[in-house]
């Protein structure tokens, strides 16, 4: 029986991660639920789960949860609160394997808490490990944590790595990735009408069901070029090695090219499920509650470049990580700003690519040596990101 700490328990990972969860009684237990805000939801989960915490991050939400508590069948859960309480939970002696799913920079010092003590690290925050690569891969390494990819195109890729293989590890024989990617919304739309569009549209994606941000992100292909980093730490290659492959049917989660002429291909129904259901059972598998994929009605599969000049994210990730030391951080915080304020209606969708370049052209390359620097560098872009945008909207 394994202790699963999740942590952004409310989100779209956190929700499938549960539903994985109540298939295997047996296996798993859900130790800890965190949440920002989303109580009502907690709540629902916790009636389900009863995990002996929570951590509610939102003080006042926090406390009114507690209230909530009072007198019900779950009173005995302990409530904590603030962001500190993140890195607690995620370091309990009761958890055995803990879910970073929480969204953003703001996940990055609980999923690093979880690599230093030493935990299975289920790795769905890819912004943690965008912005503080070596430092994450070296805390994982020296407390001989198991981290193992969430995210469907990483996890695919670990799928077809050679027997034994463990992330951080440099596969030889492996000598390229082929990170697949729906393209998006906007795959098709005329480039000069991408300036009208609204959030709504921006959040519809056609082949998965995500949280905002992400699906923000997979709209500008910011998403790609985030895993196109991630891709260069988890599996120890260069971004020569990674080539991204618009694959509109979201069918082949991605490929490794071997030295022999060898492509391995990881398919499977777009649903994220899959991959938390592998890396949970991870290293045997069980099942995850995800219809077997039809072929026949896959029927065809097409394969194309991603397009630079519609997809000017994607160049900047090439940019950050080309220029490396703190630039991916530099990248990560001015996309977050940036997709904030669209979200907020506040810049148009083509202004986000021009605020993140602009707040890479203000810094200039120093090595992400320690953690003190990359949270000085995220704190600062996210200054320089808000200046930017108040300029452009003066
Ligand atoms: P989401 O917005 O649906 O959920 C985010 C979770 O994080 C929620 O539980 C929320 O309460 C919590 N959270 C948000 N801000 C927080 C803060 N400041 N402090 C503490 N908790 C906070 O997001 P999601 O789609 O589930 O994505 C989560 C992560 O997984 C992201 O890093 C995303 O890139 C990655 N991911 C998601 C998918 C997917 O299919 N949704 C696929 C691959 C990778
Ligand atoms: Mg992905």
């Amino acid at each position: 029986m394994k202790g699963i700490c999740i942590l952004g328990a409310t989100g779209s990972i956190g929700v499938s991660t549960l539903d994985v969860v109540a298939r295997h009684p047996h296996l798993y237990k859900a130790i800890v639920l965190t949440a920002n805000k989303n109580i009502e939801l907690l709540y629902e989960q916790c009636l389900v789960h009863h995990p002996e915490y929570v951590v509610v991050v939102d003080e006042a939400k926090a406390a009114a949860f507690s209230e909530q508590l009072i007198n019900s069948p779950i009173a005995d859960i302990k409530v904590l609160s603030g962001t500190q309480s993140l890195e607690f939970v995620a370091t309990l002696d009761s958890v055995d394997s803990v879910m970073a799913a929480i969204v953003g920079a703001a996940g990055l010092l609980p999923s690093l808490a979880a690599a230093k003590a030493g935990k299975i690290i289920l790795l769905a925050n890819k912004e943690a490990l965008v912005m503080s690569g070596d430092i994450f891969m070296q805390a994982v390494s020296e407390s001989g944590a198991q981290l193992l990819p969430i995210d469907s195109e990483h996890n695919a890729i670990f799928q077809c790595m050679p027997a034994g293989y463990k992330s951080g590890m440099h596969a030889k024989q492996a000598r390229r990735i082929l990170l697949t990617a729906s393209g998006g919304p906007f795959r098709e739309m005329p480039i000069e009408q991408l300036v009208n569009v609204t959030p709504a549209q921006a959040v519809a994606h056609p082949n998965w069901d995500m949280g905002k941000k992400i699906s923000v992100d997979s709209a500008t292909m910011m998403n790609k070029g985030l895993e196109m980093i991630e891709a260069c730490i988890l599996f120890a290659m260069t971004p020569d090695q990674i080539q991204v492959v618009i694959h509109p049917q979201s069918i082949i989660h991605s490929m490794v090219d071997y030295v022999d002429g060898t492509v391995l291909a990881q398919m499977g129904n777009p649903d994220m499920r899959v991959p938390i259901a592998y890396s949970m059972a991870w290293p045997d598998r069980f099942e995850s509650g995800v219809e077997p994929l039809n072929i026949f009605d896959v029927a065809r599969m097409d394969f194309s470049e991603a397009n630079l000049e519609r997809f000017p994210c994607l160049r900047l990730a090439y940019e950050a990580i080309h220029k490396g030391g703190i630039m991916p951080t530099v990248l990560n915080a001015a996309n977050e700003i940036a997709v904030d304020a669209f979200l907020n209606e506040h810049i148009r969708f083509t202004d986000i690519p021009v605020i993140i370049e602009r707040c890479m052209e203000k810094f200039t390359v120093i090595p992400a040596r320690t953690l003190a620097i990359i949270l000085e560098t995220d704190a600062q872009a996210r200054v320089i990101s808000k200046q930017i945008i108040a300029d452009i909207n003066r």
